[in-house]
């Protein structure tokens, strides 16, 4: 058995954030990172890049070895976490290894949530999630001729143009009757999907897989009006769920993520959770949520290791707010904050001439709620910190609503001096 102070499981955002949290406070306290990767850090949201070729794998590393030895954490990979026994407070991983732990952040993230269609797990697939996941599509990618890509998220649809771009004939299968569901309204989907079309992609919104079946070395995917497309590339890519198996024995509560309170503690003493594993103050309406998002993964894991460090300078989570951005055949789109109109909202739709850009802003009483927009630069990052700092927009509300950037900006300006 061995022991350590602090025991972080998962080497990404959350853990390295914690990890850095942790020692700004405690120099010395014996502190373990342990992974089941077998590469040093990465983020994740370089993938895409890796799939396209446009990143080496071995050039995009978040810390070094030298950074763990300079830190004093000892980073142990290659460790699979299976079980936790919260009230001896040990950790137990796949190979055998016990860990006794003082505090225990939980950082393992999320995994590719497979979908229950029949016949899918007896042909091959791809999914996206790991740097391992990113170099056999990369490589698989190099020699599709047709390839299907079912759900039309952000990986799918990154995937997709990958895809395209490759020169592979390309079907995107979407369940919802949009892509990009959740980050953008119908309108703006709409010209997502053209630009697709018009790069040859064939895009089939509103139906779902019913069934996939071996076809030679492929497969061949039944859609639900019995039309069947075969593939020698099947990318699934229909959302994520928190990685928390090794929890099943009990003595931690969990809903759909881990559920934390706003220092990212456990309902077990002892225990935290941040990132995409953990299910956290919604920004909204307070009711817990899972934000699969790296700005959150951030906060959360800085949250996480200063308590765990006991830093009084810790501030409590104040819920997230969804940031994207997104590129496709080089035009750019950003989704901050809630698209969706409703009870209360004010929403401002502008599309641009000839529909090659559109902005959507969605206010409530004076404050900032969203903000969507393809082909107009509004800068995502003033407009997340406009919502999540609630700031007051009543002086000057006409103006932001017609020029959103320059006035954010002046707003911004104004808080941050
Ligand atoms: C292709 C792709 C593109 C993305 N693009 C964006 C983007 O543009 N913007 C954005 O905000 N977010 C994006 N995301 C999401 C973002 O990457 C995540 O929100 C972020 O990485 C979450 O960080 P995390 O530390 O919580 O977990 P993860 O990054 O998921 O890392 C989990 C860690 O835990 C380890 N682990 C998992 N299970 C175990 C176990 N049982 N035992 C031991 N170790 C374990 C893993 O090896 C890994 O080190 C993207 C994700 C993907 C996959």
């Amino acid at each position: 058995m061995r022991n350590s102070k602090y025991l972080i499981v998962g080497s990404s955002h959350a853990a390295l954030e914690a990890a850095a949290a942790i020692r700004m406070q405690d120099p010395d306290g014996a502190l373990a990172m342990v992974t089941r990767d077998t590469r040093l850090p990465y983020s994740p949201t370089i993938l895409p890049y890796v799939v396209s070729g446009r990143s080496e794998p071995e050039r995009i590393l978040l810390r070094d070895e030298a950074w763990f030895a300079d830190n004093a954490i000892g980073f142990v990979r290659g460790e699979t976490l299976a079980a936790v026994d919260a009230a001896a407070r040990t950790a137990r991983f796949a190979s055998g290894a016990e860990w006794r732990y003082e505090k225990l952040l939980l950082a393992t993230g999320a995994a590719p949530a497979i979908p229950p269609v029949k016949g899918l797990a007896e042909v091959p697939f791809h999914v996206l999630r790991s740097m391992d996941d990113a170099v056999r599509l990369r490589d698989a990618i190099a020699t599709a001729r047709r390839a299907v890509v079912l759900g039309a998220g952000l990986i799918g649809m990154h995937a997709a143009e990958n895809l395209a771009k490759a020169g592979a004939a390309v079907t995107v299968v979407e369940m919802q009757a949009q892509v990009l569901p959740g980050y953008f309204e119908p309108d703006a989907a709409r010209m997502i999907e053209r630009a697709f079309a018009a790069k040859g992609v064939t895009m089939e919104m509103g139906r779902t897989v019913t069934a996939a079946e071996p076809r030679g070395q492929g497969c061949a995917v039944i859609l639900d009006d019995g039309r069947a497309i075969e593939a020698d590339l099947l990318l699934v890519s229909t959302g994520v769920k928190p990685e928390m198996a090794y929890l099943a024995g009990g003595g931690v509560d969990t809903d759909r993520g881990i559920l934390v309170d706003d220092r990212m503690r456990s309902s077990a003493p002892g225990i935290w959770a941040a990132g995409d594993v953990a299910q956290a103050r919604g920004f909204y309406d307070g009711a817990k949520v899972v934000a699969g998002i790296l700005p959150n993964a951030v906060e959360q894991g800085r949250i996480a290791g200063m308590d765990m460090a006991e830093d009084e300078g810790v501030k409590s989570f104040p819920g997230s707010v969804p940031l994207n951005t997104y590129t496709f055949f080089g035009q750019q789109a950003i989704s901050v904050g809630l698209s969706a109109g409703g009870e209360g909202r004010e929403v401002h739709e502008t599309v641009g001439e000839g529909g090659k850009s559109y902005r959507r802003i969605v206010l409530e009483g004076d404050r900032l709620r969203g903000v969507s927009a393809i082909n107009d630069f509004v800068d995502a990052g003033i407009m997340w910190q406009l919502v999540l700092r609630q700031v007051d927009l009543s002086a000057v509300k006409a103006d932001f609503v017609a020029r959103p950037l320059e006035t954010g900006r002046m707003l911004m300006s104004r808080i941050w001096r």
